[in-house]
């Protein structure tokens, strides 16, 4: 089995986990028109400029609109949260919302949280992300 102290990342070209675990999602920035995009894109929809720029985005943002989901697979507790946050590059990111369904309200501030995903097939924890409220 091989040891690291690299978090590993769900998805590696989307979401960076660093040692301490903290983390970033990783987007695409237009030059042109600086229009942002997760997940990254090879062209702007707005302007197609091809060289954009692969950038981290910011943590913090705000909640667009969500759903509160009551039937999901197993691997899934209900209910949850699902919603798209709207971070300050800006740029809308869909995500699972860590605030109790009773609670959540679009236009609050929410941050980005790295969480435990799963493991994978030499064992070690695979980080993912989740929204939750501003600490
Ligand atoms: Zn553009």
């Amino acid at each position: 089995m091989t040891t690291t102290k690299t978090p590993v990342s769900f998805r590696p070209r989307e979401l960076v986990v660093a040692e301490d675990g903290t983390g970033h999602l990783v987007g695409s920035r237009c030059p042109t028109c600086g229009a942002h995009y997760f997940p990254t894109r090879e062209v702007c929809a707005g302007c197609l400029t091809e060289d954009l720029e692969t950038v981290p985005l910011p943590r913090r943002g705000t909640l667009y609109t969500y759903t509160v989901v009551h039937q999901s697979t197993p691997a899934f507790e209900t209910p949850y949260v699902l919603g798209y946050v709207d971070l300050e590059a800006p740029v809308r990111v869909m995500g699972q919302i860590d605030v109790d369904p009773e609670e959540v309200a679009i236009g609050m501030a929410l941050e980005l949280k790295i969480v435990p995903w799963g493991t994978d097939d030499e064992g070690r924890t695979v980080w993912g992300y989740r929204f939750g409220g501003v600490s």
